[in-house]
C-alpha cells in the first residue's frame, strides 16, 4: 500500500485532492485541525468509493503535535513511508496592512509557512532514504501577484514558492520532486464570504473555479507523468493571472 498525507483535508481543495489521491490507489492520511465531522465525512467519501484512508489530527503550525502525530503513525506502521505529502492546510485573515493586528499576521505566518516547514522537514527523510517523493504546495494567485487586504497571506505564499523552488534543488537527485499549485478564486469555505458575482465579472473564464480543478493538477503532480516536473509552479485560475 502506498501512503499520502494531505494537510486539511477535511474540507474544500483538500478534501478532493484526499478523494482524488484514493482513485490513484493511495491510502490518504487525511489530517485536519479542528472539523472532526468534515474529516470523517472526507473518510467516508473515500470509503464509499472502495479506497482506503485514515484521519491524522493535528495542528500544522505546532511543530512538536505535528511530530508527535507523524512518530506515532511511524510506530504503527514501521514498515510504510509517506511517499506524497500535499500542503494544503490554509487560512486568511484579510485586512489592509495598516490596520493588520500582530496575530493576524502571525497566525497567517505560522499555519500556511511554518506549517509547510514542519511537517515537509519530517517526511522528506524518507522520502530520500527511499529515493522516490512528491510534494506539492497549495500556494496562491496572492503569492504570485499580491493581492490588497492580503499582504500576510500573500507573503505567507510567495515564501512558500520560494521554499519549493530551493527545496526542489536540493532533493532532485533523490527522485523526489516538490511543486506548486497556485489556484485562483475557488469555491469553498475560504471563499464564501466574497462576493463571487462582482469577483467573476474579472475572471476570464467568468467562473470561480471548483476543488477537482485543482485536485486534477495536484494528481499529475504526484503521478509518473510528472516525473520531471520540479521546482515549478502551476496556476489554476481560469486565466485570471496571465
Ligand atoms: P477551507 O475550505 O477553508 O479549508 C481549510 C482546510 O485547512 C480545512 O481542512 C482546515 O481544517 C485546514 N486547516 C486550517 N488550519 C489548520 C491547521 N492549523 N492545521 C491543520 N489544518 C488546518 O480552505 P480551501 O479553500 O480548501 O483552501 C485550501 C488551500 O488552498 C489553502 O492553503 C488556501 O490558502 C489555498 N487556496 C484557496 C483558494 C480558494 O479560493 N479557496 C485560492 C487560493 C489558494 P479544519 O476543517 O479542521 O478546520
Amino acid at each position: 500500500m502506498k501512503y499520502a498525507l494531505v494537510t486539511g483535508g477535511s474540507r474544500g481543495i483538500g478534501r478532493s485532492i484526499c478523494l482524488k489521491l484514493s482513485e490513484m490507489g493511495y491510502n490518504v492520511l487525511i489530517n485536519y485541525c479542528s472539523n472532526e465531522t468534515e474529516a470523517n465525512n472526507t473518510l467516508s467519501m473515500i470509503n464509499e468509493k472502495g479506497g482506503e484512508g485514515e484521519i491524522i489530527k493535528f495542528d500544522v503550525s505546532k511543530s512538536e503535535e505535528v511530530e508527535t502525530a507523524i512518530e506515532t503513525w511511524f510506530l504503527k506502521n514501521p514498515d510504510n513511508y509517506i511517499e506524497v505529502l500535499v500542503n494544503n492546510a490554509g487560512i486568511r485573515k484579510d485586512t489592509l496592512l495598516m490596520w493588520m493586528k500582530n496575530e493576524e499576521w502571525q497566525d497567517v505566518m505560522d499555519i500556511n509557512l511554518n506549517g509547510f516547514f514542519y511537517i515537509t522537514r519530517r517526511l522528506i527523510k524518507d522520502m530520500m532514504i527511499k529515493k522516490f517523493g512528491r510534494i506539492i504546495n497549495v500556494v496562491s494567485l496572492s503569492g504570485l501577484k499580491g493581492l490588497p487586504g492580503q499582504v500576510n497571506y500573500s507573503a505567507a505564499k510567495a515564501a512558500v514558492i520560494g521554499a519549493t523552488k530551493a527545496l526542489a534543488q536540493e532533493v532532485a537527485r533523490k527522485k523526489v520532486t516538490v511543486n506548486a499549485v497556485a489556484p485562483g478564486f475557488i469555491v469553498t469555505d475560504m471563499t464564501k464570504d466574497l462576493k463571487e458575482d462582482d469577483l467573476k465579472a474579472m475572471i476570464p473564464m467568468g467562473r470561480f473555479g471548483n476543488p477537482e480543478e485543482v485536485a486534477d493538477v495536484v494528481a499529475f503532480l504526484a503521478s509518473d507523468k510528472a516525473s520531471y516536473v520540479t521546482g515549478e509552479v502551476i496556476s489554476i485560475n481560469g486565466g485570471l493571472y496571465t
